[in-house]
């Protein structure tokens, strides 16, 4: 009889191309090396505890069906219940869905919200469907995954190319399916609908609030920093905004369609106030338009990738000329890529810290759907300006204490905190 070995990968995947699963089982490999004890349990962060596949069946406008392919990956819950986001591209794999769903399990601990990590993903471009379409894809989805989810169990949210108005069908489909009213199945509902303020705006408002804690320990005064933005969503947006705010020059901004660019400084709240995301930076007639290689060479204080993995690599990092790096995308910088940049002295504060500000006042959302209490907006941004600053410094301390990067360290933390949860509950049966 064959014995299965300690290190076989999941079947399921391209040996020969792990894609961004790959990333993050070397970012894993990174961390082994402190986690003392604990590294006898580091197997379970190398395999999700579960994964659908599910089939999308729809029948479109015009009368055709079409099939688009969704999964749920439950990454690990040994602190929580899964959290994280579900997302709608075209280019969704499973080894994407994977990833996202290990880097929830690992933000989760990094900033102490006790959820474990899950994603979701369909491959549609939501750009080529109307909204109907687009319910119904959502619907049939949650219908399939249903078997999983719930306000105890795992709780998605949005992601890329989903919103409010996602959530709202996700919640009353699977209300429909339960035969009760369980708001807590998913966070980032719209408000009237038991949303938390304040949520739309809490990634970039997260972003900004670690942004500025770095800065103020590489001593870079804030008034004029030169900002760069890869992205002008939920994320991007806002984080640009509060920058434009706070007084920065944001000099550059790019989006599907194109890249900005400004000397002095884009008119961030009219830009962002009349884009049409259907048209995009393309037709917003702001700044001028530059190539995507200028867009990253352009000399900044800091650089925000707020949009899709795999933006920083091998390719580009050596020509990137910032002092501070922002992930408010997940998993914007390959392993390669964080190389390169500690070797030229930029600081990195990676996704799973960076961009925690999201699933944070998702957290707070959940709580305040359990009590059915809701909370002012100025409570719940003070309690996240806490939650991410506080994470923020432990974070930097573990860093300085094994003169590690920002990522390393966070994993450092996070994973600990997972296997220790893991090593108390013990293996079932
Ligand atoms: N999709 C967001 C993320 O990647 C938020 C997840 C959530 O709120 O559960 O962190």
């Amino acid at each position: 009889m064959n014995q299965p070995t300690q290190h076989d990968l999941p079947t399921y995947l391209n040996p020969d191309d792990l894609g961004p699963w790959g990333i993050y089982l070397e970012q894993v490999e990174r961390v082994t090396p402190y986690l003392g004890k604990l590294g006898k349990w580091v197997e379970t962060l190398k395999r999700p505890k579960r994964i659908l596949t599910v089939d999308v069946p729809v029948e479109l406008d015009n009368g055709t069906i079409a099939h688009f392919e969704g999964y749920r990956v439950q990454h690990n819950m040994a602190r929580g219940p899964g959290k994280g986001g579900v997302r709608y591209h075209q280019d969704v794999t499973l080894s994407e869905v994977m990833a996202l769903s290990a880097w929830m399990s690992v933000k989760c601990a990094a900033v102490n919200v006790p959820f474990g990590g899950a994603k979701g993903g369909i491959r549609i471009n939501p750009r080529n469907y109307s909204q109907k379409e687009l319910e119904r894809v959502t619907r049939r989805y949650i219908s399939e995954i249903s078997l999983i989810i719930g306000p105890d169990q795992d709780i998605p949210a949005p992601d890329v190319n989903t919103n409010g108005q996602t959530m709202a069908w996700m919640m009353d489909t699977y209300a429909m399916k339960t035969g009760h009213l369980a708001t807590g199945v998913v966070t980032g509902k719209p408000i009237s609908l038991g949303g938390s303020l304040g949520r739309v705006e809490a990634t970039g408002r997260g972003v900004f609030t670690v942004g500025v804690e770095a800065a103020r320990e590489l001593g870079l005064d804030l008034t004029g920093a030169r900002v760069v933005v890869q992205g002008c969503g939920n994320v991007g947006g806002i984080a640009a905004l509060l920058f434009h705010e706070a007084g920065a020059k944001v000099i550059a901004l790019q989006d599907h369609t194109a890249s900005i660019y400004a000397e002095n400084g884009l008119d961030v709240p009219t830009i962002l106030a009349s884009n049409n995301p259907k048209v995009g930076l393309v037709g917003s007639n702001a700044g001028e338009i530059i190539s995507a290689d200028e867009f990253w060479e352009l000399e900044s204080d800091i650089l925000i990738p707020a949009a899709l993995e795999n933006q920083i690599t091998a390719n580009n990092a050596d020509r990137l000329r910032t002092k501070i790096v922002i992930e408010g995308a997940n998993g914007p910088t390959t392993p390669e890529a964080d190389d390169i940049l500690a070797s030229k002295g930029i600081l990195v504060i990676p996704d799973v810290i960076a961009n925690a500000g999201g699933v944070t006042v998702s957290y707070f959302e959940w709580a305040q759907n359990f009590s059915s209490y809701f909370w002012e907006e100025d409570v719940i941004n003070e309690r996240l300006g806490k939650m991410m600053r506080e994470a923020y410094q432990a974070t930097a301390a573990v860093a300085k204490q094994h003169n590690v990067t920002l990522r390393t360290a966070a994993f450092i933390s996070a994973c600990s905190r997972i296997l220790e949860a893991r090593e108390l509950r013990g293996l079932y049966p």
